[in-house]
């Protein structure tokens, strides 16, 4: 019989779940398929997969990060909610931003939010070069996530303004991360960060490999930094 949720995240993680909180990693599954047959939220339907590509995958981070109480996290370009979703479910007292700059999926992240009655969630219609300006989110994050949304020398435009200096940015990448983490060596530093490490993440079933680029915030980003909306990947630094 194929695993449970709760064995995975047990078994890879090493993380506890609750029988409420497996029900509401179920009720988000129910709710993202349903919204998924009129809304593009997501390639992945199957839910064997759903529970390994979306909810375990965002679950990793917790594997390098402790999850403590009070914790504030912006998942930059969250689209259906990962990884920052499947995080505050499985760790409530943590604080999360959801960023995204398509407002049907804000819609859907506001209704799976109610659904689920979660509180420490908020989300952002924005666009990350936008809220690295707002004065509440520029430098005001602990940890700042992003999974499939850029190419490392342009997301880290993104990411590095909204972490504090002693904060960290994680990008949840596959086999380039290595290449990019190179490429990305000059805006890592412009922007006041620190490359830190790579990490490889073990998932059931899954062949290609998943890494986490982890970089340090050890400065303050130039105020000029983020660059206008599209800048960043259209001229990445
Ligand atoms: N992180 C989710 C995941 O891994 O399932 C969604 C990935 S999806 C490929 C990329 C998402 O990033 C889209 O929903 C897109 O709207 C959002 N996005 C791309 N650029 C962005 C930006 N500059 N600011 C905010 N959101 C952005």
């Amino acid at each position: 019989m194929a695993s449970t949720l709760a064995q995975q995240a047990d078994e890879q993680f090493g993380i506890t779940l609750s029988p409420e909180q497996t029900a509401q990693f179920a009720q988000y599954a129910e709710v993202l398929a349903a919204w998924n047959a009129h809304t593009n939220l997501t390639a992945i339907t199957e839910p064997a997969a759903v529970q390994v590509r979306h909810f375990l995958d965002s679950l990793s981070i917790a594997q390098v990060v402790p999850m403590r109480s009070g914790l504030r996290l912006i998942d930059v370009g969250t689209g259906a909610g990962f990884p920052g979703l499947p995080l505050l479910i499985a760790f409530p007292h943590i604080r999360v931003t959801l960023l995204e700059a398509t407002g049907k999926k804000v819609n859907f992240l506001d209704h799976v939010i109610a659904q689920l009655g979660l509180r420490g969630a908020q989300t952002l219609h924005a666009r990350a070069e936008e809220a690295g300006h707002m004065p509440d989110q520029r430098a005001a994050y602990d940890l700042v996530l992003a999974r499939a949304v850029a190419r490392l020398p342009a997301l880290v435009e993104y990411l590095l303004p909204l972490a504090r200096i002693g904060g960290q940015c994680i990008a949840m990448k596959g086999d380039t991360a290595a290449d990019e983490a190179r490429d990305a060596a000059r805006a890592i530093d412009l922007m006041g960060g620190r490359f830190n490490r790579i990490e490889t993440i073990e998932l059931p079933d899954i062949d290609e490999p998943h890494r986490l680029v982890i970089i340090d915030k050890v400065a303050h980003t130039p105020r000029t930094y983020p660059r206008k909306p599209g800048t960043p990947t259209h001229v990445p630094l």
